[in-house]
């Protein structure tokens, strides 16, 4: 015969911790408690089975549930020596739902059930307080009536208000007895009235009433909605627990408490959290009595801690509270009741924390031995690491949302409006703090992302320019904001009815994409001791590196700081924009001959070779990658004719002439225009300048610091072997010409982003002629997707809603798709050249979700922006643990 219900407490206890899925979380969790001892009101667990059952057969129970059900009942009878119905000595239960995972939107909880006409005498006369018992029955109703019944909660409290006013008082704890009982009258009065039946009054039918509006409640629209948004299947159902009540409500010597084993918000190592005296459950969390603390220490004047007014259950709980630690090695979030000075357990389950929290629990359980570092690794989810490396918003601070975008490039930032770069840079340099704000970014403003304290766009997804850049430097960014309008002319910034002008302050919260209006005051992190120890741990467990994508000397530094393991990706054109050379390089761009071009370029190659004698100081031996230009070049002429007259007149030219060579770089898709490697092969000596330069510097750096530079060179977009064949000849050419000259020894690498998905089908052919491959995932996934990275914001929303897209491809690597790609030029770049160094650099290199993937495909690094090293290295070693876990798991081959 199925088992379809589950005992547990007063010796009859079936389930464990183990058979979360079968009984809930609660039901579980109740069942482990009993299991080790400790005083948990005996009752059962109706399993989810048997909500899934009920579902498959068109809302019927199993055959053998009512037998089981009665049964069990009998054990808890049994168990207290009370009768469920008996008009003497009754038992009341609590009927509670229980998931697998704690779900919102659902039935909870119905107290006090098994009251009736007849059977709250007897608990008057079996308690020997009248009040308490038509309190607990007028309770009973009012949940009953609401929850399973339908009728409106206001109703309930308006008969109450009623009741006061006619006795002339504020507080529910001045009516009496015979106070409630005329409530009890006039609430079944309502049920009647609103429902069209009496206030059910027989036991058994309240309880099957109860047990039905858990089972329905499990596809009321509310929790479908919470499902569907959190990717739980409607097929794990529901479970049903049914549990001896104990009061908390029965007088002085009665408690109620909700209470987290170790702080929530700081992880300190103290008992945090809540009681009241003389109360029942909801009571705690509904706000009508001012809760008080438990411990002495913990109380401010005028506070009765619970350590103080009941000291024999307190030093009970403390027990209770290390068992419980001891036995889950986490911390917990518990529930308790005193009944006449008795301890009772009502849930347990692993607590909700901050960031902050449970880093600090996870180093100091690893530390008081009660968890191994692999553990505490797998406690820190990656992504939370943010809150840890970036301001945020003081959470006691006031503020007013007027608009909510994408979050692109964590942490918080407060700042007067600008609307350019210039303005941004000058303001700035004079101390002040700004935010840029931008329908969107271009390589232009870079130098003004840099000067700001955060960057708003309204146009632009997860890759889009600003948050890329912005991620890169750590700047906060709210991309893709598209409730708020930009009038550059006007000079303002409009979200609904709030009108914001240039100067005005608006804060930026990063992390969650939201707008505010003024300044929200924001704290500073603190990196700590437990910060650097957690990182360690993870190092050691990690088989992939961490690299950086950088660029300037600052973010570099922050890479280093943060444990970066090398640059595994600088964007070379960033440095072109500079004040100083983007002259120059519209020089190059313009220039009508080689000869003209080759003089510009001559200009350049001392800046160049500057930037990269900068990083290969910093990074100190440690392996970097340096991309040569990857972008369009009429991304670096101007956009107006004032800037471009500037330009003419430098140049010696004519505005028409500009105007004409503007006209002939323009293009209608230069994302598949004439950029990367095709720039490098229909203009060799702008790679040749950029790979003289590159050797140059390592030759000088070697020679400064008496210790090797092994630079390796990239070459961007190549969808074709001879592509790098013809681009790899002319970086030869220069490395020999440069070595040659300098009469020295030089080792360096030239390998290739694999970003198109003919590059990832042609790996083998690729690989000829590449010493490395560097995943350009971001590149990879729009043209795998035939997705623009800057244009899928717009219906992405729609797309994600339909589950067409489970997330964000430019964030998680669509494994189906662009990690098939990514597989097949693994497998045929190594099949080729055996050893080959595999690495990504795309946004995905600081996704914990990609990177996952990239430890299964076997890459040897990821690299992502500075801040996310940290996140990376974590996500990493996570990866690794359960790579090593599958294969143990995996059958012998
Ligand atoms: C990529 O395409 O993934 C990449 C890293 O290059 P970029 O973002 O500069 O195009
Ligand atoms: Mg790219």
């Amino acid at each position: 015969m199925a088992k379809w219900v589950y005992g547990f407490g007063a010796g009859r206890n079936d389930g464990h911790a183990g058979l979360r899925d079968l009984l809930g979380g609660k039901g579980a969790n109740l069942a482990e408690m009993a299991g080790i001892g400790l005083p948990v009101p005996p009752g059962f667990t109706i399993t989810t089975e048997v909500c899934t059952a009920f579902y498959d057969n068109g809302r019927r129970y199993p055959e053998e549930l009512d037998a089981q059900v009665q049964a069990a009942l009998t054990g808890i009878e049994q168990a207290v020596g009370l009768g469920f119905g008996d008009a003497g000595r009754p038992l009341l239960v609590s009927v509670r739902s229980g998931a697998r995972v704690s779900m919102p939107g659902m039935m909870d909880t119905v107290l006090n059930l098994g009251l009736n006409d007849e059977t709250v005498e007897g608990l008057a006369q079996s308690s020997g307080d009248a009040r308490f018992a038509w309190d607990s029955y007028r309770r009973f109703i009012q949940m009953y009536g609401s929850v399973v019944l339908g009728v409106g909660h206001h109703h309930f409290e308006e008969i109450i208000e009623d009741v006061k006013n006619e006795l002339n008082t504020l507080e529910d704890t001045d009516l009496d007895a015979e106070a409630w009982r005329q409530v009890v009258l006039s609430y079944k009065d309502l049920v009647e009235r609103e429902t069209g039946a009496a206030f059910p009054q027989e036991p058994k039918a309240q309880l099957w009433g109860a047990i039905g509006a858990v089972f329905g409640s499990w596809m009321n629209p509310r929790a479908n909605t919470y499902r569907r948004l959190n990717d739980i299947p409607a097929a794990w159902g529901t479970a049903v627990n049914v549990q001896a009540m104990v009061f908390g409500n029965m007088g002085e010597d009665c408690a109620t408490g909700v209470c987290f084993t170790r702080d929530p918000s700081t992880g300190e190592n103290a008992f945090y959290g809540e009681y009241l005296v003389n109360a029942q459950g909801e009571d705690v969390v509904a706000g009508i009595r001012t809760p008080q603390p438990m411990s002495e220490a913990r109380a401010k004047p005028g506070e009765v801690s619970m350590e103080a007014a009941l000291p024999d259950a307190y030093r009970e709980l403390l027990a209770v509270r290390d068992t419980l630690e001891r036995h889950y090695r986490d911390m917990q979030d518990i529930e308790f009741t005193v009944q006449q000075n008795k301890l009772y357990m009502l849930q347990t389950r692993s607590g909700k924390r901050t960031a902050a929290a449970a880093l600090r629990i996870a180093i100091e359980m690893a530390h008081e031995g009660r968890i191994s570092h692999e553990e505490a690794i797998g406690r820190i989810t990656p992504a939370s690491l943010d809150q840890l490396l970036h301001p945020t918003l003081d959470p006691k601070a006031e503020r007013t949302v007027i608009s909510r975008g994408l979050p692109a490039s964590p942490g918080a930032a407060a700042g007067a409006v600008v609307f350019t770069a210039d303005e941004v840079e000058q303001r700035a340099a004079r101390g002040e703090a700004v935010i840029l704000v931008r329908i969107e970014t271009s390589p232009e403003d870079v130098h003004g992302m840099h000067a700001a304290r955060g960057v708003l766009t309204t146009r632009g997804g997860m890759t889009s320019h600003a948050a890329v850049v912005a991620r890169g430097m750590g700047r906060v960014c709210v991309a893709g904001c598209g409730g708020i309008r930009v009038d550059y002319k006007a000079q303002t910034l409009t979200a609904g009815s709030h009108v914001i002008k240039a100067g005005d302050w608006i804060t930026l919260d990063g992390s969650t994409g939201e707008v505010f209006a003024g300044r929200v005051a924001t704290i500073e992190p603190t990196l700590s001791g437990d910060f650097a120890t957690l990182m360690g741990w993870a190092d050691s467990l990690r088989r992939m590196k961490v690299r950086a994508n950088a660029e300037t000397p600052d973010d570099a530094e922050t890479a280093r700081r943060f444990g970066a393991e090398g640059i595994g990706l600088c964007r070379t054109e960033h440095m072109f924009f500079a004040p100083e050379r983007i002259g120059i390089v519209r020089q190059m761009i313009m220039a009508g001959s080689e000869a003209a071009r080759a003089k510009a370029l001559e200009q350049l190659l001392p800046f160049q070779r500057d930037d990269f004698a900068a990083l290969f100081r910093i990074m100190a031996g440690l392996p970097v990658t340096i991309r040569l230009l990857d972008p369009p070049l009429h991304e670096f002429l101007p956009h107006t004719d004032a800037d471009l007259l500037a330009v003419a007149e430098g140049l010696g030219q004519s505005l028409d002439a500009l105007h004409e060579r503007r006209a002939a770089l323009s293009e209608s898709n230069p994302m598949l225009g004439h950029r990367g490697c095709r720039l490098g092969i229909t203009f060799p000596e702008i790679y040749a300048m950029q790979a003289r330069a590159i050797f140059e510097a390592a030759i000088l750096v070697a020679a400064e610091t008496g210790s090797p530079v092994v630079p390796e060179v990239m070459i961007p977009l190549v969808g074709t072997a001879r592509e790098l064949e013809l681009t790899r000849a002319e970086v030869d050419r220069v490395a020999q010409e440069v070595i040659s000259k300098a009469g020295v020894t030089l080792d360096y690498q030239v390998g290739t982003m694999i970003e198109l998905p003919r590059a990832a089908l042609t790996a083998d052919q690729i690989a000829q002629h590449a010493d490395f491959f560097s995943f350009g995932t971001n590149d990879l996934t729009q043209t795998t997707f035939g997705l623009s990275r800057d244009d899928a914001g717009g219906f992405l929303p729609h797309y994600i809603e339909k589950a067409i897209w489970a997330r964000d491809p430019f964030v998680t690597i669509d494994r189906e798709g662009v990690g098939a790609l990514v597989e097949l030029a693994v497998t045929k770049g190594r099949g080729r050249k055996p050893g080959l160094k595999l690495g990504v650099c795309g946004e995905h290199g600081g996704d914990p979700a990609s990177i996952a993937f990239c430890e299964e495909a076997g890459l040897d690094y990821v690299s992502c922006s500075p801040f996310r090293v940290p996140i990376a290295r974590l996500a990493a070693a996570q990866a690794a643990m359960a790579a090593a876990m599958a294969r143990a798991k995996a059958p012998a081959a």
